[in-house]
């Protein structure tokens, strides 16, 4: 049985996503759902992927792995890691992640691609760039943005597909678009320097911005709220 309030806000994301796309002009398989599932038990995450959602994004790592092991059974299912990475749970990370969004560092890149089992696939790999300085820690800047690509791009068991960015919140839609212009022209600056690289996504929009994010050419929309609806604030 699947909660019908899950059914219908799964609904309205999708078509919410669909309006968007068709408002910029853009074909209806142009930008994908990211179910962004953190907090939310398994059996929610279970509850989607039966209405026809396949890829969720997790932000902590041991939560991850405790719903990873009762959803082993649920085909298809992609896992993005989208939170803040520290060094010592790349292992974690390489280990049960398809996709990880949160790479802003040589470091930590280094490790998740020593750490990649041989028996998976390439790591998929999205650089966090910080678009909006004064409000976010994590991110490499634009300025350094074209070396760490340029070091993940060696890294053979990683996959460089783009690029990632949380901007500061913003009142109105002008605004909004642009710190999420900047992202998308510093993915078309990568994809000249490096023509023969798989940089295909732009993860960015989120429940206030997605509109915005999908003018600029967003790829990924990153949904929580709107599909599971609100979080406990107090324990996160
Ligand atoms: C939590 C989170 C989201 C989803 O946020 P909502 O406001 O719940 O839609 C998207 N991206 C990242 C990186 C997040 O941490």
């Amino acid at each position: 049985m699947t909660d019908p309030m899950l059914s219908n806000s799964l609904v309205s994301a999708r078509r919410r996503l669909a309006d968007a796309l068709a408002a910029a002009g853009r074909p209806a398989d142009a930008a994908r759902l990211l179910a962004v599932s953190k907090t939310k038990p398994a059996d929610m995450i279970r509850e989607a992927w039966q209405l026809g959602q396949r890829e969720f994004g997790e932000n902590y790592v041991q939560e991850a792995l405790e719903k990873q092991r009762e959803l082993v059974d649920l085909e298809g299912i992609v896992w993005h890691f989208i939170g803040p990475l520290q060094a010592n749970k790349t292992r974690a990370v390489a280990e049960h992640f398809d996709w990880v969004h949160s790479v802003d560092r040589e470091k930590v890149a280094r490790r998740l691609n020593d750490q990649r089992p041989e028996a998976l696939a390439p790591l998929e790999v999205c650089l966090q760039v910080n678009v909006s300085d004064e409000a976010s820690k994590s991110g490499v800047s634009f300025d350094e943005l074209e070396e760490l690509a340029e070091a993940v791009l060696s890294m053979p068991r990683l996959r460089l597909r783009g690029l990632m960015a949380i901007p500061a919140p913003a009142a109105d839609p002008a605004r909004q678009r642009e710190p999420l212009a900047r992202l998308r022209q510093a993915l078309e600056s990568l994809r000249e320097r490096f023509p023969d690289a798989p940089l295909d996504t732009l993860s960015m929009g989120m429940s206030d911005d997605l509109e915005a994010a999908v003018l600029e050419g967003a790829t990924l929309v990153r949904l929580g709220t709107a599909i599971f609806g609100a979080r406990n604030t107090s324990r996160r």
